[in-house]
């Protein structure tokens, strides 16, 4: 870790001293200092699977990660029988087997939509077991305890995108009641660009230490949309009601293009869209098609995480 940084707010950092940590996260052993004109921190790898956590898929606490991952098998199915999550999202483990995974989990969704068994490329399981040995390898070479606020003064800020501190979050948190998702809105900590993907390790190992329940699926901020922040251009242009010369709000035509005219849906796709009724006549009484082992997200989606929790 790095125990000392020496230099001027405005010329820059000029020295650095880095030193060993203990389990609690505690500089120890020999210290080293080096010049330096800029200093980069790494604060290890999160997943990013709040979409999988929205669906409602289970999850795991992850300790060496310090994060939830996806609940998966060998081929990155999760337990809703109809959703495949691979990559980092189940665990960070690497390019090269998140694209073996890639592979394994393209041949079971074939098998599935093909109702038979169709085979993964053998160099892709080959790929798979030797990258994950490998990383396994690499991550036990290189593993550090999950450091997140146990060398936090009060005024160590720990959501950096709406500047709150420790102190904030630790008063936010002393109700008995007090959840991440209440500090959320008492401090706004979790709420700004990153959507609390920093912060919320933080304040998910504070509240443990506080109640003494473990992590679990629970126990953070609640996955919701937008799962990234997105640029208000991107939303759709507001239609504006075209006005007359005597200012009267007048219809639009065809000719007004497709940014005015009203947004209807083509008749071609009324035709095309089955009814309510159609689906249910084709999947059976209970909405569900009649194949076995498949089944629709809607159908068996578990209670979401976020209920209670935003
Ligand atoms: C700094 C750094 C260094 C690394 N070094 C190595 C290394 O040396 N060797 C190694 O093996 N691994 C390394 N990794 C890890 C490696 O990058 C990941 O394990 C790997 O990329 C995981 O693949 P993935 O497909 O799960 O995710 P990604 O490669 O991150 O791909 C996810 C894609 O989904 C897109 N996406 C995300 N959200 C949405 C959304 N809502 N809608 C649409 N698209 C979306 C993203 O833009 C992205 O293109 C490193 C990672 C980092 C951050």
């Amino acid at each position: 870790m790095i125990e000392r940084l020496e230099g001027d707010p405005v010329t820059g950092v000029r020295r650095a001293t880095v030193a060993g940590v203990d389990a609690e996260g505690r500089p120890t052993g020999r210290r080293r200092a080096f010049d330096v004109d800029a200093v980069c921190l790494g604060y290890g790898f999160l997943p990013s699977n709040d979409l999988a956590r929205s669906l409602g898929c289970a999850h795991d606490f992850d300790a060496a990660l310090g994060s939830l991952v996806t609940r998966t098998d060998a081929t990155g199915r999760t337990s809703i029988p109809t959703v495949w999550s691979i990559g980092d999202s189940a665990g960070v483990r690497g390019a090269k087997f998140a694209q073996a995974q890639g592979a394994l989990a393209a041949a079971a969704v074939a098998s599935e939509l093909l109702e038979r068994h169709v085979l993964p490329d053998a160099a892709a399981r080959r790929a798979a077991r030797r990258n994950l040995a490998f990383q396994r390898g690499v991550q036990g070479m290189f593993a550090a305890p999950v450091l997140t606020d146990q060398l936090a003064e009060p005024e160590t800020v720990v959501c950096r995108c709406e500047s709150v501190t420790h102190a904030e979050v630790s008063e936010a948190m002393s109700d008995r009641t007090s959840s991440p998702g209440s500090v959320k809105r008492i401090t706004r900590a979790g709420m700004g660009k990153c959507q609390g993907r920093y912060c919320g390790p933080v304040l998910t190992a504070m509240q443990e230490r506080r109640t003494g329940s473990p992590i679990g699926e629970r126990s953070g901020f609640a996955p919701q949309a937008p799962v990234k922040p997105v640029p208000s251009s991107m939303s759709p242009p507001r239609r504006r009601t075209p006005r007359s010369a005597s200012g009267r709000a007048c219809r639009a035509t065809a000719a007004d293009g497709p940014a005015r005219a009203p947004c209807v849906v083509p008749a071609r796709a009324h035709a095309t869209m089955p009814t309510r009724a159609a689906v249910q006549k084709r999947s059976g009484a209970n909405g569900r098609r009649s194949t076995p082992g498949s089944s629709s997200c809607a159908s068996r989606r578990a209670p979401g995480p976020s209920a209670g929790r935003r």
